[in-house]
Parts: structure tokens; C-alpha cells; sequence
């Protein structure tokens, strides 16, 4: 692997750069000070610190958020679209001060940091689109002179708590669909990335600012801990409460919202498959296999983290993805040519250490990586290298999530119908993918007997999704949906109407109720 560790950047110059982005977004930085240290992965030094919010701030805010929910859902749904569009065009003119806190405070490499924020913008453009197409159903009524049919109604203020590893666009999904629907946000931002919140924030407060009819406390952000979002969780202020992170965080928050008889959205973790059958375009499988288990050093939910290759052709796809592995730069996400950037923090490293341990213990053999890298130039950033282990089953290492660039590669011997029980034998059911040229495999793996995921890919690999299609998964990974297509809907309330013209009162299914 091509170690680039000449070029990590001194505290100072990282801190300063990330500073300067911040207060180009509209951020204070004298407003959000306080004695909580954000450290970058890049070099693992603090750059800034920022003031953590207690409970009762969050209960404050709560009543404020609905407040504004009593105008802004009055408000004519395509005027609210005018708001998300107008946030699109901050965001397109900020795309690069939004990518730098993203990379500077999480580590991507600044292409996957610019094209969070262009998901984002994405989104605007959608939500912009969707202001207009809120529709409802028209139904037949078994009576005559009556009608029935759907309207949709905003909900209410919504809660959105995020994961680390998508900073921001997680965020806009929630909040473009939200605004537009007429609900006010809330966001409780993963504890490692509260810059890239307060500038999101910023730039919608501008835009709300510019916004004749938008009330204030439309946004609100409240930077904290667990216990902070636990605040927003067990508040029946909170309408819908859509959370990102891991199934541990999905296992507490979800019965507690249910408690409540509130609305949740959960996104959460993902152990994610491609299959790779004879027919394969090995090419192509390469490459999308490489991006989807090594880019963003392996924290995507949607990462692949298991290959399910036929034995035919195992070996020879292991030797090709060995030499692309082997050539893969790791180093400063920010240095032009760097494909790897570093771990979250020491506790990710510590279980991509675990994992390979136990993967080996479990039968497993690495074909490349497993190591730590940069450990002298940077003692406290966690850089490690992409790792491939063949394993000579589904044991418990493989059907957990460990968040980080590691990829077990299974081999199967018969049909596809056996690939595709590997793929969904595993407690998550996020994404999934599968290599082939032949048309029956490929309909199968898409279709009710094949991948029990959320997405089911074929000739792409597991990450990567676009903002069009909803984006979530089942079993562990919580059920949820968010971003495109109906996704609109969780954000909004369903009345079902009956209208009646005829002058008479009818009762459904013939009852007959008349008083003499
Ligand atoms: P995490 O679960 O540690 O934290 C996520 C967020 O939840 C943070 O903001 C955290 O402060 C908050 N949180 C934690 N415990 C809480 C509690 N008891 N009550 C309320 N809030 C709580 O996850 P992470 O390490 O930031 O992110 C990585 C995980 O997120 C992975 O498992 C990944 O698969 C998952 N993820 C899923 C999706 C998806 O769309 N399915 C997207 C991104 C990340």
C-alpha cells in the first residue's frame, strides 16, 4: 500500500483552515466555544472546542420548534419549497468550505467530502420538486353520492439524530423532506462533527432569514452526548424521530420512542454483500468492489463487507483485488491522489485490531493488509490499512458490523440460490449487490426470493446511492426510509376523508341504524 505520510497536516494549519470555513458559512465561532475538544482523525489533534447543551436546552428548544410548527404549517407547500431551494443555492456556493469541516472533522478524502455536500444539494432539488407533488389518493366510495379519499398534513417537529460518518447529508435528507412537508427540525449531530452542523445550520438560518413567512426556530441544532439526544428521544414534543447510527443506539432509542406511541425512523447498521457468479465481469466487479469496501476507509453503512464469490473464479478475484489493495494511497484525506483516510478514533482502530484477530481465530486467512499505518508520523490518528481475509464460513465475526475497512471474502460452489441464502444469513439488511451477466441470476437476486435488503444492486456495488430512490434497510438495520421516492410520507400525517353530497345518510356495509 502506498503509504503518503510526508504530507499530514500540523494541527495549527488544520484547525485554521477549518476555522476559516466555518465562519465563511456564517458560524461565530466566539458563540460556540466551550470545553468539549472536536478532534480531527486527520492528525488526531483537537481543532477547536464547542459548548455542549444540556437537557433542559434541548426542552427549550422543543417548545420553540413547535411553536414555529403552529405558521409553518400554514404555510402554502411550494412557498416552503422556495425556502429548500434557497438553501441548495447556499450550500452549491459553500460547497467547499462545507467539505473541508466535513474532511477536517470526520476525514474523508475530499472527493467524498464534496460529494456529500452535492447529495445534499441533490436533496434541495428534490424536496424543491416534491413541494409541488404532496399528493393524496382519490378513492371510489360503495355509497353513492359520497367521495373518499387522502390528504396529507404536516406532522409535526422532527428530530433528527446523525452518525458520524455522513456529517451533513444525513442531516439535509431528513431536513429538505421535512421543511417542504411543513415540520420543523431539530438535529442532534454525531458528538464528533458539531461544526459541520452549526455551519449547515447557518446556511439555512440565512436562507430562512430571506424567507418572508419562514418562522424562526424552523432549524435548530443542539450539540451533545448520548444524554442529549436521549432528550429528544423521550419528548413527546418530538413528532417524528428519525435516527442514524448503530443498532446498539437503535436497540435504546427505538422501544423508547415506541413507548410513547411516537414515530420513528431508524437508519442503522448494515453488513453489506456482493456476489460475484461465474458469469461476472471481473473488470467491473474489481472496481466496484474496491470503492464499496475500501472508500471512505470503510465507514459507509452501506461498505461492503462481505464478498460471496463462486469457487470457479475465487482465486482469481482475490489475486486482482490483492494487487489493486496493494496499490491503494492512504494517508492525508486532504492531499490530492489519497483514496484512504483515516479511522473516526482510537476505539474504531481498536476493533478493526479485534476483528482481525478474531477473523483468524475463526479460520480466517488475510490476503492483504491488517495493519496500522503512520503510527510514528501520527501516533494519535488512526490510519489503518484496507484488509481482504478469505474465511471458511459465515462464523460471528462476519455477521457483526465492524465499522472499518475490512472485507471477508466466502466462497460458494453451487447455484446462485446458495450465494444469495450467504448473503441474507446475517442480522443486518441494509445493502447488497450482485456481479453477473446472466439475466436469470440477476432477476433473482432482485426479486422476492433473492436479497432480503433494502437495496439489492446488480453490476454496482453496495455504496453509493443516489438521493432518487428511499434509502434504508430491514431486519437490524431498523426498517427506516429516508431520502427519495415515497420517502416524503413518514413526515407527514394521513387523514382519509369521506364526503358526502347526496342528501342522505347512507351507512357503509348496509348497516341499518334507523329510529322510528
Ligand atoms: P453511534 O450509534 O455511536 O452514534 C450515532 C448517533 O446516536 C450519535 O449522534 C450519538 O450521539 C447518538 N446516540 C448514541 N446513543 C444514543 C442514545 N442512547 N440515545 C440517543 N442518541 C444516542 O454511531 P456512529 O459511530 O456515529 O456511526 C456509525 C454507525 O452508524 C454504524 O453502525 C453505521 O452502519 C451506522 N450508520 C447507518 C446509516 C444508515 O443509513 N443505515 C448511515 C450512517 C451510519
Amino acid at each position: 500500500m502506498v503509504n503518503q505520510q510526508s504530507t499530514l497536516p500540523s494541527a495549527t494549519e488544520l484547525a485554521e483552515r477549518a476555522r476559516a470555513a466555518a465562519e465563511r458559512c456564517g458560524v461565530d465561532l466566539n458563540q460556540v466555544s466551550g470545553d468539549h475538544d472536536v478532534i480531527s482523525p486527520i492528525n488526531g489533534q483537537p481543532l477547536y472546542s464547542v459548548a455542549w447543551q444540556d437537557s433542559a436546552g434541548v426542552d427549550a428548544a422543543i417548545k420553540t420548534a413547535n411553536d414555529a410548527f403552529l405558521q409553518w404549517r400554514t404555510v402554502p407547500a411550494p412557498v416552503r419549497g422556495a425556502l429548500v431551494k434557497r438553501l441548495g443555492e447556499l450550500l452549491t456556493e459553500h460547497k467547499d468550505d462545507l467539505a473541508e469541516l466535513v474532511s477536517a472533522e470526520v476525514g474523508k478524502i475530499t472527493s467524498e467530502a464534496r460529494g456529500e455536500v452535492q447529495e445534499m444539494i441533490d436533496i434541495c432539488e428534490f424536496a424543491l420538486g416534491l413541494s409541488r407533488q404532496l399528493y393524496g389518493k382519490t378513492m371510489v366510495s360503495e355509497r353513492a353520492g359520497h367521495r373518499l379519499m387522502e390528504t396529507w398534513h404536516p406532522l409535526g417537529v422532527v428530530g433528527v439524530i446523525s452518525a458520524f460518518n455522513f456529517p451533513v447529508a444525513v442531516w439535509s435528507w431528513n431536513t429538505a423532506l421535512a421543511l417542504v412537508c411543513g415540520d420543523p427540525v431539530i438535529w442532534k449531530p454525531s458528538e464528533t462533527a458539531p461544526m459541520c452542523a452549526l455551519a449547515s445550520n447557518a446556511l439555512l438560518q440565512r436562507a430562512i432569514a430571506e424567507t418572508e413567512d419562514a418562522p424562526e426556530g424552523l432549524s435548530q441544532v443542539v450539540i451533545g452526548g448520548a444524554d442529549v439526544g436521549q432528550a429528544l428521544v423521550e419528548n413527546p414534543g418530538i413528532a417524528l424521530l428519525s435516527a442514524t447510527g448503530s443498532t446498539r443506539m437503535g436497540r435504546t432509542v427505538g422501544p423508547l420512542v415506541a413507548e410513547r406511541f411516537g414515530r420513528s425512523l431508524l437508519e442503522l447498521g448494515g453488513n453489506n454483500a456482493a456476489i460475484v457468479t461465474p458469469s461476472a465481469d471481473l473488470d467491473l466487479a474489481v472496481r466496484g468492489i474496491v470503492f464499496a469496501a475500501a472508500g471512505t476507509a470503510g465507514q459507509r453503512c452501506t461498505t461492503m463487507r462481505r464478498v460471496i464469490v463462486h469457487s470457479s473464479i475465487g482465486e482469481e478475484l482475490v489475486q486482482r483485488l490483492k494487487a489493486v489493495y496493494e496499490r491503494l494511497p492512504i494517508g492525508d484525506p486532504q492531499r490530492e491522489g489519497t483514496l484512504i483516510g483515516p479511522l473516526i478514533n482510537e476505539r474504531s482502530f481498536t476493533g478493526f485490531d479485534a476483528a482481525v484477530q478474531q477473523a483468524g481465530e475463526q479460520g480466517g486467512e488475510v490476503v492483504v493488509g491488517g495493519a496500522r499505518e503512520l503510527a510514528t508520523e501520527a501516533p494519535e490518528a488512526f490510519y489503518v490499512q484496507p484488509t481482504l481475509i478469505t474465511m471458511p464460513g459465515q462464523s460471528e465475526v462476519v455477521r457483526t458490523e465492524t465499522f472499518a475497512p475490512i472485507t471477508y471474502v466466502l466462497t460458494y460452489d453451487g447455484d446462485v440460490t446458495e450465494a444469495i441464502a450467504l448473503n441474507n444469513d446475517v442480522p443486518q439488511g441494509l445493502s447488497s449487490s450482485i456481479f453477473t451477466s446472466d439475466l436469470g441470476e440477476a432477476e433473482l437476486f432482485v426479486s422476492a426470493a433473492g436479497s432480503d435488503c433494502g437495496i439489492a444492486n446488480v453490476n454496482i456495488g453496495t455504496s453509493g446511492a443516489e438521493i432518487g430512490g428511499a434509502f434504508g434497510g430491514e431486519k437490524e438495520t431498523g426498517g427506516g426510509r429516508e431520502s427519495g421516492s415515497d420517502a416524503w410520507q413518514a413526515y407527514m400525517r394521513r387523514a382519509t376523508n369521506t364526503i358526502n353530497y347526496s342528501g342522505a345518510l347512507p351507512l357503509a356495509q348496509g348497516v341499518n341504524f334507523d329510529v322510528d
